[in-house]
C-alpha cells in the first residue's frame, strides 16, 4: 500500500512572517489529514526557519533544488549535505522550471539525483512534456528519456528512495490541468517503465502529479489507480486549500 505523499513547491514565495503564518495555518489541520503524509519545499533561506517550526511535527521538509557537488567552488550553490543538515527529508530535482529556465538536461538532473541518494535525501524527480511534446504525441518518448537519464546512472533499485513527480509542462502554473484519465495514463506508463526492470519495486514507488493541482480538483486526480499524491505549487501556499488537497488524499 503505498501512503500518499502532498508536497508543496512554494517557488520563489514567501518571507520570514509569511511563511511562520502559512505552516501555523497547516499545522493546525495537519491531524485531519494524518493518513496522508504532508511536506513542504521553501526557497533555501527558509528551510532553518521551517526546519525550527516543523520538527516534532508530522509534516516533513526538503529543498526545491541542490547541487550535483558536494562542496567547494559552486558559488550560489547548495550542496546535498547542507540540506541534511538543515533536516530535509526530501529534494526536488528536474523541475521543469530547471529544466526550461536554468538548462539543466536530462543528465544533469540524473546527477542531481544521484547527489541526493549519496547524501540520505529522497529526490522527488519531475518528469513531463511540453505542450508542443503532447501536440507531436511524443508525451511517453519524452517521459521515457528522461527516466532513462536517471535509469542509465543509477539503476532501478535507486528508485526504492526516490518519488517521481509526472508534471505536464503545460499544466504548471496555468490552472490548466491534465485530465484524470490524461495523467493516469502516463502515471501507469511510468510505472510500467519501472516495471519492466523490477515488478515489485514499481508497485511502490510514488508517483505523484503535478499542475495546476487544487482542492477543487485533487479529488478526482488523487483516486486514480497510479496517482500517489500532488506537488503543489501555488494552491500550496494558501493552508485551506494545501489542506484540502491532502484531504481529498485521505
Ligand atoms: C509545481 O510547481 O510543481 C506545480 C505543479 O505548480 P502549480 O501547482 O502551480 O501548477
Amino acid at each position: 500500500m503505498r501512503r500518499k505523499l502532498v508536497a508543496g513547491n512554494w517557488k520563489m514565495n514567501g518571507s520570514t512572517s509569511s511563511i511562520r503564518e502559512l505552516l501555523q495555518g497547516i499545522l493546525g489541520g495537519s491531524a485531519e489529514v494524518a493518513a496522508v503524509e504532508l511536506a513542504v519545499f521553501p526557497p533555501f533561506v527558509y528551510l532553518d526557519a521551517v526546519a525550527r517550526q516543523l520538527t516534532g511535527t508530522a509534516v516533513g521538509w526538503g529543498a526545491q533544488n541542490l547541487s550535483e557537488h558536494a562542496s567547494g567552488a559552486h558559488t550560489g550553490e547548495v550542496a546535498g549535505p547542507m540540506l541534511k543538515d538543515l533536516g530535509c527529508v526530501y529534494v526536488i530535482v528536474g523541475h521543469s522550471e530547471r529544466r526550461t529556465l536554468y538548462g539543466e538536461s536530462d543528465q544533469v538532473v540524473a546527477r542531481k539525483f544521484a547527489a541526493a541518494r549519496k547524501f540520505g535525501l529522497k529526490p522527488i524527480l519531475c518528469v513531463g512534456e511540453t505542450l508542443e511534446e503532447r501536440d507531436q504525441g511524443v508525451t511517453e518518448a519524452v517521459v521515457e528519456r528522461q527516466l532513462k537519464a536517471v535509469l542509465d546512472l543509477e539503476g532501478v533499485a535507486s528508485f526504492a528512495d526516490a518519488v517521481i513527480a509526472y508534471e505536464p509542462v503545460w499544466a504548471i502554473g496555468t490552472g490548466r490541468t491534465a485530465t484524470p484519465q490524461q495523467a493516469q495514463d502516463v502515471h501507469a506508463f511510468i510505472r510500467a517503465q519501472l516495471a519492466a526492470l523490477d515488478p515489485a519495486l514499481a508497485s511502490q514507488v510514488r508517483i505523484l502529479y503535478g499542475g495546476s493541482v487544487k482542492g477543487a480538483n485533487a479529488g478526482e486526480l488523487l483516486v486514480m489507480p497510479d496517482i500517489d499524491g500532488g506537488l503543489v505549487g501555488g494552491a500550496s501556499l494558501d493552508p485551506k486549500d494545501f489542506l484540502l488537497i491532502a484531504k481529498a488524499g485521505c
